[in-house]
């Protein structure tokens, strides 16, 4: 029997290296500490056995009613939301359609997206045998074109909440005039963005009939949990389509641990105090800059925006940089036993920064250390 008594012991049998995780709430590595709390309802909910959706109705009842939006339900993740939206779009209550899906020939299956809305997730909107349709160019996307765009094979129009989507996209509001004027539905993936709290009612209050959000980012719930939030009656179709039913969305089920856990979360995390939150995130992002920010050709600040949900230290390589460009930075951070990742792989962002979400005061500091000593000694190779 291997060593079950920590994480740590666990991955020295296995061989693995654990990362310092600098880089915020990315799947690939490993996405959040779960809250403990989250974690001791999952251990609770082990022991007493239920009907799954009897539990599902009751926890998404709960959770709707702690953040203050009509309806809510639990998926497994908002990428799994993503499938359930276009599921729920296309076959709605009728059981027929629900349990053919992904064949789709005779349902209303196109979705209409902007060019600038399309993103490396988006395919799983497809899983329930949907189509895009694509509106607009690089350049941006008139009402018209959305509009133009509608037929009687229209399923939904969909929406993405991103900070990496840009300027020249229509407003939320716009769509979702345009959908329900048409008699469809807005669909939107809002997955990374919380914090700031007040985004959890505000996409729904902006006429959103579905709204997805991971519950393994900064919610911090169980890694692969996510919402569902919106009106009652899409929220109905949602769960029709959702698991435990045998449907298209029966390959992403949720434990009744999960489900306990993701509504710890929601609980907590509705209940923190933000701006204490964010003074504590300043604080210790101050000091990653104060340490590097003398380092030849080094920029850094701290920032706290839109596409930075939580303060960041984002540093940035400028003209009088002599040494490597920023992924091999991102490179060497990552090598020798101290591994630590940061975020350097956006490519279309010259920026590259340090997420504190997933980092204690004692890990800032390793983090801290660990990117002077590298940026020192390549601010020396030029
Ligand atoms: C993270 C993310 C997802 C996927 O969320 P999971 O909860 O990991 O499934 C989907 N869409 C966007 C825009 C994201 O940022």
């Amino acid at each position: 029997m291997m060593d079950y008594s920590s994480g740590e012991q666990i991955l020295e049998s296995l061989g693995v290296t654990p990362i310092i995780n600098a880089a915020g709430p990315v799947t690939r590595f490993s996405g959040t500490r779960p809250r403990p709390e989250a974690m001791q309802a999952m251990m609770a909910m082990v022991d007493p056995f239920v009907e799954l959706p009897e539990l599902i109705d009751a926890a998404g009842k709960r959770i709707a009613e702690i953040i203050g939006v009509p309806a809510a339900t639990i998926t497994s993740g908002a990428s799994g939301g993503l499938t359930v939206q276009t599921a729920a779009a296309m076959a709605k209550d009728d059981p027929e359609k629900i349990f053919q899906l992904p064949i789709s020939d005779d349902v209303p299956n196109e979705l209409i997206i902007q060019r600038n809305h399309r993103f490396g997730y988006d395919h799983l909107y497809l899983t329930p045998g949907a189509r895009f349709v694509e509106v607009g160019t690089a350049d941006g996307c008139s009402p018209e074109k959305v509009e133009d765009a509608i037929t009687d094979k229209t399923a939904a129009i969909i929406h993405l909440e991103s900070p990496y989507s840009g300027d020249n996209v229509l407003p939320i509001e716009t769509l979702v005039e345009i959908a329900h004027r048409n008699g469809v539905p807005l669909m939107c993936d809002a997955a990374s963005r919380l914090p700031p709290r007040k985004n959890l009612t505000k996409f729904v209050e902006a006429g959103s009939d579905l709204v997805s959000f991971s519950g393994g980012k900064g919610i911090r719930g169980p890694q692969a949990t996510g919402l569902l939030l919106g009106s009652e009656e899409w929220i109905e179709y949602a769960k029709l389509n959702n698991a435990p039913n045998a449907t298209v969305a029966r390959a992403q089920k949720v434990s009744k641990e999960s489900i306990a856990g993701i509504l710890a979360a929601v609980e907590m995390f509705v209940n923190e105090d933000e701006d204490e939150e964010n003074r504590r995130y300043t604080r210790l992002m101050q000091s990653v800059v104060d340490q590097v920010i003398e380092i030849p050709g080094v920029h850094a600040e701290v920032v706290h925006d839109y596409n930075h949900y939580i303060p960041h230290a984002v540093l940035r390589l400028n003209d009088s940089w002599r040494g490597p460009p920023k992924s091999v930075i991102g490179e060497r951070m990552l090598e020798g036993p101290d591994r630590v990742v940061i975020l350097t792989f956006l490519e279309e962002v010259a920026d590259f920064w340090v997420d504190p979400l997933n980092l204690s005061d004692e890990e800032v500091q390793q983090v801290t250390d660990k990117l002077r000593r590298v940026l020192l000694d390549a601010s020396n190779e030029g």
